[in-house]
């Protein structure tokens, strides 16, 4: 079988010399099946004696999957002719593109492929660049593309692009079958669309005259070659058969798509002469990083893009403890995002009900499928806003993704709509479209903008309050009490108003402006990011210190906790207290750490100097500190108080530590990258320990508990090296 793709702009002809085709394909004998990929799906209708039928998507609109055949929507048509029009959504909603990659997939899983055929014609719009559209260029579809053209420049343009289309998945198979000119009468044509094709180094496989034939057929519902059988357009349309057949025995006769640039066509409009060996020599778009990578690999000089400003907005938003977030997308957009939230949530050892379950996370979504990407979804996004209000839920963020931004759902005015319906009611849009903010980061800023909409001016500040903003994932921080952010703050007689983007209802939102401190708990550019929206936003100030993490840190928090808040003694006590609890600690926890030797390797957080100085003072010996690329952030890393008395290798990839551990044999890794891939070695990985001395102390005694196992169990058959050491001295002397 051979699969043909005849490309041409809109209003071409490439309909009519389609059916022709397919036509005079079966006129040889040959089994044939056209498949219009035009959303006005008028490709058929020759073969159909004029009439039209149901298109694809109009029938997977209407008909639910399990009561979907082939039969109804494959036509026979003349001379046994097999049709197929793929159909489009209304015009200006959903997305056509979309939809002629739902026609494939529909027909495909209705069993398309089992019908014995000998050709297939796809008839597609040409000017239109997008995904979709180019789904026939792609190597399972299309084996030879004919490009229908005219003299006109806009013609020769958009047959130029699906050059540059099929360049991009030709993959080095030659698959070009040539060029059909159809005239319109202007001077020069044929010698203006020569010069084209000599310049892409395509033949003209025919030149199809302007006929008034073609119209009369037409109005009869037929094609030319029933209707004039013996005229000369069908003599040139029966010559584009009869090269098709010749591919289908002889694939050699495809050809290497070499488009023009622009200076190159341009050249072509002015009438001048593109020789073809300069043609194709600008056409390289930039290389993707990502499809370029090794599996696996983390590349050095890439800064790696964590996950969509959809998914960040979606955090952001579902930390408001009264609200529903609804993402305005598909379910599998919704279910990424929930597991993400969640696994943030263990990481803090907090514990839920459910591994994915949205709904116990606030998260709701429109669950868009297919049809409903192909014919818009603000229908759907207005019935679940009006059910969740049936529900009893008063307070809303909506969060847009890739497939209702692609599609050009009017989010805003559903939204809008409904609020007008129900001004008591409370409605925030996020417009992050998957992508369009930027990263997860960016989503999450937008978040905290649009949370940040609910802080009330008129509230005074209160001499016992600070906020809390931005906890997230980056600690571990267990339900246990000593070791709750909140929890330290009381230590100091003073209360937490507002958890900020974390577990905050809109009441404790509303009075932000009670807090008379605000500290951010991380030093990572979301947080510094959230921190910078309020104090541009609300006019507030957020304390450049973080929430302390380790003994240096929390000293001085009590002193300027002391200080701002005039209760030096108390703060003192604080502070004497940890530390004796510290001291004891760590000087039981020295007996068995002490002397270890010990790689830190740090991709993701900004300062692991809490980590260094609980090394140090757990006297274990760093043998190096390896930060991952500063570029992978936005901003430069915090400079470390300990250059100059630690190694550090900066622009340290992951990569390194498997190769740098069995050569340097430490007692334990610890790194944050998650990716190290080591079995012959302790390792142990870390977020940030968490919120004051309490949670150091205990990463201090999982640090203990890994060390005191082999790093490989007896039974195992270690490798060389440090593998073989170990094994060694553990049996030494038996
Ligand atoms: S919004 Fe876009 S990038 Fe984000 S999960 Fe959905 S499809 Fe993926």
């Amino acid at each position: 079988m051979i699969q043909i793709a005849v490309y041409g702009k809109g209003g071409i002809g490439k309909s009519t010399v389609s059916a022709n085709i397919s036509y005079a394909m079966a006129e040889m004998g040959k089994r044939v099946l056209q498949i219009g990929c035009d959303p006005k799906h008028d490709s058929t209708r020759a073969l159909l004696n004029g009439k039209e039928q149901t298109t694809v998507l109009s029938y997977i609109k209407s008909t639910p999957p399990y009561d979907r055949r082939l039969s109804d929507v494959v036509l026979e048509g003349k001379k046994g002719i097999k049709c197929v029009e793929a159909g489009g959504p209304e015009p200006g909603i959903g997305c056509a593109g979309r939809g002629i990659l739902s026609t494939f997939d529909t027909l495909k899983k209705l069993g398309l492929d089992d019908v014995g055929l000998d050709v297939k014609v796809y008839d597609v719009l040409g000017d239109v660049v997008c995904g979709g559209f180019a789904v026939p260029l792609r190597n399972e579809y299309a084996d030879g593309v004919y490009l229908v053209t005219s003299g006109e420049f806009m013609s020769m343009y958009a047959a130029n692009n699906i050059l540059k289309g099929i360049k991009n998945f030709d993959k080095g198979i030659p698959r070009v079958a040539g060029i059909i000119l159809n005239c319109r009468g202007m001077d020069d044509e044929a010698s203006t669309v020569k010069r084209f094709a000599d310049a892409v180094s395509l033949p003209i496989i025919a030149v199809i005259p302007r006929s008034k034939a073609f119209a009369e057929a037409e109005s009869r519902g037929m094609p030319i070659l029933e209707y004039a059988p013996d005229s000369e357009a069908s003599g040139e349309l029966r010559k584009v058969a009869a090269h098709a057949a010749s591919i289908l025995e002889d694939r050699s006769r495809l050809l290497d798509s070499r488009p023009l640039n622009d200076e190159q066509m341009g050249r072509i409009a002015a009438g001048e002469e593109v020789r073809p060996n300069e043609a194709g020599a600008v056409i390289d778009g930039p290389a993707c990083g990502a499809c370029l990578r090794k599996k696996g690999v983390a590349k050095k000089d890439e800064r790696i893009v964590a996950s969509c400003a959809a998914a960040g907005a979606v955090f952001g938003c579902s930390t408001v403890t009264d609200s529903v977030t609804v993402i305005h997308g598909p379910r599998s957009c919704a279910h990424i995002m929930a597991s993400s939230r969640n696994l943030s949530e263990i990481r803090r050892g907090r514990k839920r009900k459910s591994m994915s379950d949205p709904q116990y996370m606030r998260i709701d979504s429109t669950e868009m499928d297919d049809t409903v990407s192909v014919f818009g979804g603000t229908g759907l996004l207005e019935r679940k806003l009006r059910d969740l209000i049936l529900e009893g839920h008063t307070k809303f963020f909506v969060v847009t993704t890739c497939v209702s931004g692609i599609i050009g759902d009017n989010t805003v005015d559903v939204v809008t709509a409904i609020s007008n319906e129900h001004p008591d009611l409370y409605f925030r849009v996020v417009e992050a479209d998957g992508n369009i903010l930027g990263d997860w980061e960016d989503g999450y800023i937008a978040a905290a903008d649009a949370v940040a909409d609910l802080v009330r001016d008129d509230v005074k500040q209160e001499d016992d309050c600070v906020n809390l903003i931005a906890e997230r994932y980056f600690f571990r921080i267990n339900e246990d009490k000593d070791e709750d952010a909140g929890e330290m703050i009381k230590q100091f007689g003073l209360k937490v108003n507002c958890r900020f983007m974390y577990e905050a209802d809109m009441e404790s939102i509303a009075n932000f402006r009670r807090g008379r401190m605000n500290f951010i708990v991380n030093d990572d550019t979301s947080s510094r990011g959230v921190a910078k929206t309020l104090e541009k936003k609300l006019g507030v100030k957020v304390e450049n210190e973080l929430l302390p993490c380790g003994m240096h840190d929390f000293r001085k928090f009590a002193e300027k906790i002391g200080r701002e808040f005039g209760i030096e003694e108390r703060a003192a006590t604080v502070l004497a207290e940890e530390e004796a609890i510290y001291d004891r600690e760590i000087a039981e926890l020295r007996k068995r750490l002490a002397g270890k030797r010990v790689i830190v390797e740090s991709w993701y957080l900004h300062s692991v100097d809490w980590l260094i100085e609980l090394i140090l003072d757990l006297r274990m010996e760093i043998m190096f500190v390896g930060l991952g690329p500063d570029h992978y952030w936005k901003e430069k890393r915090t400079p470390s108080r300990y250059e100059g008395k630690v190694k550090f290798i900066h622009d340290y990839s992951p990569d390194d530590i498997v190769e740098d551990a069995e050569r340097l044999c430490p007692d334990i890794v610890v790194g944050d990258s998650g990716r190290s891939g080591l079995t012959k070695v302790h390792h142990t990985s870390f977020v940030r320990a968490g919120v004051g001395v309490r949670c150091i102390i205990r990463f201090a005694k999982e640090l203990a508990d890994v060390t005191s196992v082999p790093p490989v169990e007896g039974w195992r058959s270690f490798g060389k090296e440090c593998g073989e050491r170990l094994e060694d001295e553990r049996y030494a002397g038996k």
